[in-house]
């Protein structure tokens, strides 16, 4: 065998493909790039997942003219001199590869221009051989495409996963650095269409729900803590607002996107008995600690950090969230309320419905979420957040039913997802303080404390107290089933016939259900908690959602626990006496979570002293 050299461009071009491996890689190097230079204002664009093209455009500080070529030579960086330098370094990338790896497996134009030049410049360089350099007009900054990536390296083309999958990895990358460097205002486009962008005016939250957009992020509550030598902050969810998996979980330490067991931790133990197994609260945690004490970078892909005291960053997630979910935020204030009507999202459009309806004493129908709309709103969640993962997690969803037993276990803690219910929940007030006076509109009682007046929603706290009645019933397996005089005949297709699991899904939630004939079942019994009327159209919906491979079961009883709740619960209107209103009160003491009714709505809302004197004038603020 003779061992031949390869020639340089060939061995760049095998080089540059193990420094960049997919899109995500591209775009990570250049957004890192615009962020070293430092830019205020950086935009993302991508056409078919970034295979087709990536731009990334900045109003950074610009590459000198006579820089412009050298930038692409391997191992040219302006970041680093001395071997000293490593040491202290701040910046993102200092190995000076990226531009040179790029630019040897694809086709680049870079336009650039600093503060001091009048004229900026364009290169134009495929796979790395200068084809255009000339002077063009352009504001202060720098704008890199990089179009047909991998175009002269066959192999690893046939490595691209598909374009959702690479665009799911883009989407992912730039909308966690967006969250980190939030006084930057990033912008996101896939495909001509603005996926997120940015204020870039320093406020986590509100860059949190501009980039990842669910309208409840709007409810997360802060949650921070200083000690001696590391620091949290960041927002979670409140106990009511959970998730069947972790996918809404981000954690990030000294400004670098990590996974963590030992934040896990820290954040389940912070939950505990508010959450019930299987459930996961949302959160987005950022996590400042001396950087000897860390190490972010033990594999660049791992990304599981390694803290030299796993205790003290466990304790520290747990107090934190114990601190978030107990002092603050449990009662809804006044501006608080306020400041939800006046968002713009559909939530408001739902609220003043309820009112509607409310004075029509006909509040139950128009709360009633419907099967279809709930499983919608689920499907959507793991749409979105599986695209933002891995391809391989999604089609785990799509056809978990036929796979490996821990996906069936999976999916098991899934149908136990339950209800919001905070056992032992701490609560920001003790009831026994609380003085209660008249009940005014029919509708509102009221109470005092030292330092606060509230009014309580009496039907949205009727709604709390049995609900939680029910669902305490159903988890205590209470099942209470209704014997149909008539039983309900149900086809389902011959594929799941034998699959064991649906049949067990339904008995479990009150279903009496038997073989009847090659592929008909008989139900001779339906849950006590749902109207004869529905059960039919209920159990086909399922049968369909449950070949889909979407997970059901205790959610949807939920769901009808919830509607259950509400018919049975007093209106709004009614008048209730003195003693109704004690029982009442009382009833809502022991509820693990009485602040706000199933449907998230507040059952209190709390005006401060505090505000009423400033309304008043007594005091400046
Ligand atoms: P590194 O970032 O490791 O220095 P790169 O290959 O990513 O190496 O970039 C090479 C050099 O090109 C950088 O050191 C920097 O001087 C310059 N450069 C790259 N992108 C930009 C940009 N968006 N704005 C200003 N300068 C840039
Ligand atoms: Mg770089």
């Amino acid at each position: 065998m003779r061992i031949n050299i390869l020639p340089k461009d060939v061995a760049d071009k095998i080089a540059a493909g193990e420094v960049i491996e997919r899109p995500v890689s591209v775009v990570k190097e250049l957004v890192e790039n615009a962020i070293d230079a430092g830019s205020t204002d950086i935009t993302v664009e991508i056409t078919g997942g970034g295979k087709e093209s990536i731009r990334v455009s900045d109003n950074g500080e610009g590459i000198d003219k006579e820089d412009v070529e050298k930038a692409f030579l391997r191992h040219a960086t302006s970041k680093i001199k001395k071997t000293e330098d490593l040491r202290k370094l701040s910046t993102l990338g200092f190995r000076g590869e990226a531009l040179a790896s790029i630019a040897a497996v694809s086709r680049v134009e870079l336009i650039t221009k600093t503060e001091d030049e009048k004229t900026g410049i364009k290169l134009v360089l495929h796979g790395g051989e200068k084809i255009i350099s000339e002077s063009v007009g352009c504001p202060r900054g720098t704008t890199i495409i990089v179009r047909d990536l991998f175009y002269n390296l066959p192999a690893r083309l046939k490595f691209m996963k598909s374009e959702a999958a690479e665009s799911g990895q883009i989407i992912d990358m730039v909308s966690r650095l967006a969250i980190t460097r939030t006084d930057i205002k990033f912008k996101l486009i896939s495909n001509g269409k603005n996926v997120f962008s940015t204020l870039g005016n320093k406020d986590l939250k509100s860059a949190i729900i501009s980039v990842y957009k669910d309208r409840e992020y709007k409810d997360l509550v802060l949650c921070e803590k200083q000690e001696k030598n590391m620091g949290i902050h960041g927002y979670i969810s409140r106990p009511s607002f959970s998730r069947a998996n972790r996918r809404s979980q981000y954690f990030f330490v000294n400004g670098r996107t990590v996974k963590s067991s030992v934040i896990e931790k820290g954040l389940n133990l912070g939950y505990k008995e508010r959450l019930f197994d299987g459930r996961y609260p949302i959160a987005f945690l950022f996590i400042d600690v001396d950087p000897a004490a860390v190490d972010v970078n033990i594999h660049p892909n791992k990304k599981e950090v390694k803290f030299d005291d796993d205790v003290a960053i466990t304790s520290l997630v747990r107090d934190a969230v114990i601190d978030a979910l107990t002092k603050k935020d449990a009662v809804v204030t006044s501006a608080d309320a306020l400041k939800s009507e006046e968002d713009t999202s559909g939530y408001t459009a739902k609220k003043s419905d309820f009112n509607a309806k409310a004075k029509k004493a006909d509040v139950s129908s128009g709360e009633q979420i419907g099967i279809r709309d709930f499983l919608k709103r689920e499907t959507r969640e793991e749409d979105t957040t599986s695209g933002k993962n891995n391809a391989g997690e999604k089609n785990s969803v799509a056809s978990g039913r036929k796979e490996t037993s821990s996906s069936k276990q999976a999916d098991k803690r899934d149908e136990l997802g339950t209800p919001d219910i905070e056992v032992n929940g701490i609560a920001p007030f003790d009831f026994d303080e609380l003085t209660f006076g008249e009940t005014i509109f029919n509708t509102y009682i009221t109470a005092t404390d030292e330092t606060n007046f509230y009014l309580i929603d009496q039907h949205a706290a009727h709604e709390r107290i049995n609900y939680e009645k029910f669902v305490s019933a159903y988890m205590n397996n209470e099942k209470n089933s209704q014997v149909l005089l008539l039983p309900i005949t149900v086809d389902v297709p011959s594929e799941i016939v034998d699959d064991e699991n649906w049949q067990e899904i339904l008995s479990r939630m009150g279903f009496a259900l038997e073989l009847f004939g090659e592929n008909s079942f008989v139900f001779r019994e339906i849950p006590e908690f749902m109207e004869i009327s529905e059960a039919e159209d209920f159990i086909k919906t399922f049968v369909d959602e449950y070949i889909e491979g979407n997970t059901l079961g205790n959610r949807v009883v939920i769901d009808k626990l919830i509607t259950k709740a509400c018919k049975s619960s007093i209106k709004a209107h009614d008048a209730i006496s003195r003693e109704e209103v004690d029982a009442l009160i009382s009833e809502l003491k022991s509820c693990g979570n009485p602040f706000s009714c199933p449907h998230g709505r507040p059952t209190f809302v709390k005006f401060r002293l505090y505000d009423i004197e400033r309304m008043f004038k007594r005091i400046q603020g």
